[in-house]
């Protein structure tokens, strides 16, 4: 099930777009904002975007900036000196009390130290990166480069939790899939949720085991019957997909795989991994 499932009546809409539930899932790819330039999203929500576009993360990270005079910055962003001082420039005569960081990859969390080292703030997330699963040794390739394995929050938040500032009240939501540590940030005053990577708009969100894990399950099973081997499985799923993306598109689908092996539904030879072969179990 995913967030917007969960939380029918918030708005998803600054983090994501509504997802369709039938096959031709319309993506909205209208994202006018320019990197460091801080925008009033929402009354109480600023957010700047990171000038650092790519097929995974679209046109740049955003983080965002809750509250006034007193505020929470919420996923500070790659390791980019620029996004940095965008960021402290948008909060120039405010006090930086919190830092959020919704997940420990390398887009999200690295600039953490940087806004903490220029305003003491406190930083909450789940807790250092960690895999979802040990990795099998019948595995040769290696989603991890992703990670931000540096990182170590001040504050290691539960699901539940609620992070108390002047003006805001966010409620920490688990949401493992994406990443083990995956959280999103719920302000149930304001029907707002921060959603990190957990929910995307305008592409789908990658589960590259043993980063990530299926928690949420979306069965391909009518495509394993027709199609046994995992890239074809790709191409059948993932239709007119940027070619760039094939392989995060790959463990998106394994994430599937592994979930149906593990319940039993599918078979595979040895660990399910990557190249391997599928078939429903009889
Ligand atoms: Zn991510």
């Amino acid at each position: 099930m995913g967030f917007a499932a969960l939380y029918p009546s918030y708005e998803t809409a600054i983090l994501a777009s509504p997802m369709a539930d039938n096959d031709d899932i319309p993506f909205n790819r209208d994202f006018p904002l320019k990197p460091g330039v801080a925008e009033e999203a929402r009354p109480g929500v600023r957010r700047v975007l990171c000038n650092n576009p790519s097929p995974f993360t679209f046109t740049g990270t955003v983080s965002y900036i809750v509250g006034r005079g007193k505020v929470a910055i919420i996923d500070p962003g790659p390791d980019d000196e620029a996004h940095a001082k965008a960021l402290l420039d948008a909060v120039r005569g405010e006090t930086v009390t919190h830092i959020l960081v919704t997940h420990t990859h390398r887009d999200h969390s690295p600039n953490t130290a940087r806004i903490k080292a220029a305003t003491g703030a406190t930083v909450y997330a789940e807790g250092p990166h960690r895999a979802s699963r040990p990795r099998f040794e019948s595995e040769k390739h290696n989603p991890e480069s992703g990670a931000d394995r540096d990182f170590k929050p001040d504050v290691e938040v539960k699901n539940g939790d609620v992070i108390e500032g002047a003006g805001f009240a966010l409620e920490a939501v688990a949401t493992p899939g994406h990443t083990a540590n995956h959280l999103a940030f719920a302000w149930p005053e304001r029907k707002i949720n921060f959603v990190g990577d957990h929910v995307m708009g305008w592409s789908t969100s990658i589960v590259a085991p043993p980063d990530g894990s299926m928690i949420d399950y979306m069965a391909s099973l009518a495509t394993l019957e027709r199609r046994p081997e995992d890239s074809t499985m790709v191409r059948a799923i993932y239709i007119g997909l940027d070619p760039r993306l094939s392989g995060a598109a790959g463990y998106s689908v394994l994430a599937h795989l592994e979930d149906l092996v593990a319940r039993g539904i599918v078979a595979t030879d040895g660990d399910p991994v990557i190249g391997g072969n599928y078939r429903m179990a009889s």
